[in-house]
């Protein structure tokens, strides 16, 4: 059961947080951790990053921590974040704020003193829950702690107008839903993200993207894209999605759960879109994607359908991650067992044959050799990577018919 203490865990001990801490002070009572690292130690899960709340304004929290020979960068001196790095670590310090002006986008802030203020403009109940370093008491203003107890994702105040002030935070609710949200539907919240979906385009495309790529990085996010398509949600930003993205997803995450395999980032998105190179480009262009996706969506896109005698294939000539999420995303059921089996505990192998062994088997250097060493590759491919013995006859009788082919021209 959750309490009104933060719990202890490890991250609350690290040197360089007790020394940030320190050089802030004990002004307005002092700094209190805030955001993800409250919520997610109150449920006993691994805190990644620390979110610090203090009512000093940005440039003394910067003057504080230089003078204790703190790193001090400011991130987003206007919106009062300034980053502390010690220890390997960074901190984000942002001062107590209050909206003056927003427009969907981006918030114009004052600084402010007021706590309970502060947690008005934070999105969700479960992600305003404030504690106080020393003592551990938590700071709850809108019954945050109850919904993570049950599990609720609510806005704070109305989800229309919250959803007005800034889109993003209709992906994010549904981010925030795949990962916490097991308790009862909102249908009040849900339906006002639906309404704000137009207002998506108001965004800069390389926000939605890493908003998408967050949920779809989630453990289970099936639910949650599920209930984006049905409401709209995609229709502003993704109109390729295919007509079967939440089934297609939502079979990817069951074998992922069923033969205990996470698929990767690549093939999360591919689920969502049509098997169709041209398409996915055109997605990847819109939405600004990393290189390193596209090459992903490439290789698993051009692979041959998976069948158990050609996956090790696919794996040699991509590696074992994209013919593991070929086969994830795009085997029949029947064959997802073997096609996995035949990747399991098998090292991609190289083949022994050299262009100098061809050469000392009587090829001359030169273009025909590596022309030779293809067709015996793509053999010992066929063959299924036969060992050093049977490449060696490959290599011979490939030569010879090379060798007699040149002598009859
Ligand atoms: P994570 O574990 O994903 O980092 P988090 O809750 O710390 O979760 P952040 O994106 O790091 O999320 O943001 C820190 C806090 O800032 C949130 O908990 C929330 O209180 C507030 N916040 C962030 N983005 C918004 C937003 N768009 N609108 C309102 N509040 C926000
Ligand atoms: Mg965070």
């Amino acid at each position: 059961m959750i309490g009104t203490k933060l719990p202890d865990a490890e991250w609350q001990h690290a040197e360089g947080l007790k020394k940030v801490l320190a050089v802030l002070g004990d002004a307005h009572g002092g700094p209190r951790y805030v955001g993800g690292a409250v919520r997610d130690t109150l449920l006993g899960l691994p805190v990644a990053d620390v979110d610090i709340a203090t009512a000093l304004e940005p440039m003394d929290v910067i003057d504080r921590l230089e003078a204790g020979g703190i790193k001090a960068i400011p991130t987003g001196i206007e919106h009062g974040t300034v980053t502390a790095a010690i220890g390997g670590k960074n901190y984000e310090i942002t001062t107590l704020r209050r909206d003056v002006a927003t427009d969907g986008r981006r918030a114009t802030v004052a600084f402010a003193t007021d706590w309970r203020e502060d947690a008005a403009r934070r999105d969700f109940t479960i992600n305003a829950l404030y504690a106080e370093p020393k003592s551990g008491e938590i700071f709850d203003y809108f019954n945050g702690l109850e919904d993570l107890a049950t599990r609720r994702l609510r806005f704070i105040g109305n989800a229309n107008e919250r959803i007005a002030e800034d889109f993003l935070r209709i992906l994010r609710y549904f981010r925030f839903l795949a990962r916490y949200g097991s308790g009862q539907l909102n249908a009040d919240a849900i339906a006002a993200c639906a309404k704000g979906a137009h207002g998506l385009t108001a965004l800069s495309r390389e926000r939605i993207a890493q908003e998408l790529t967050r949920i779809l990085s989630l453990r289970d996010p099936a639910l949650s894209i599920e209930l984006m398509i049905t409401h709209g949600i995609f229709t502003p930003f993704l109109p390729e999605l295919s007509s079967s993205a939440a089934n297609d997803l939502q079979n990817l995450i069951k074998r992922e759960q069923q033969f205990a395999q996470i698929a990767s980032l690549p093939a999360r998105f591919l689920a969502l879109l049509k098997r169709d190179a041209v398409a996915v480009d055109k997605v990847a262009a819109r939405l600004k994607l990393s290189n390193k996706l596209r090459e992903g969506f490439a290789r698993r896109l051009t692979a041959p359908p998976p069948k158990p005698d050609n996956i090790r294939a696919t794996a040699y000539h991509a590696d074992i991650e994209t013919a593991r999420d070929v086969v994830m995303l795009y085997s029949t059921d029947s064959d997802v067992p073997e096609c996995l089996a035949q990747l399991q505990q098998w090292e991609i192998p190289s083949l022994n044959v050299k262009g100098g062994d061809l050469i000392k088997l009587g090829l001359t250097a030169g273009p025909l050799v590596a022309k030779t060493l293809q067709a015996i590759e793509a053999t010992w491919i066929d063959e299924g990577f036969p060992d050093i013995q049977r490449q060696n006859e490959l290599a011979s009788q490939t030569v010879n018919a090379a060798l007699s082919e040149t002598k009859n021209a």
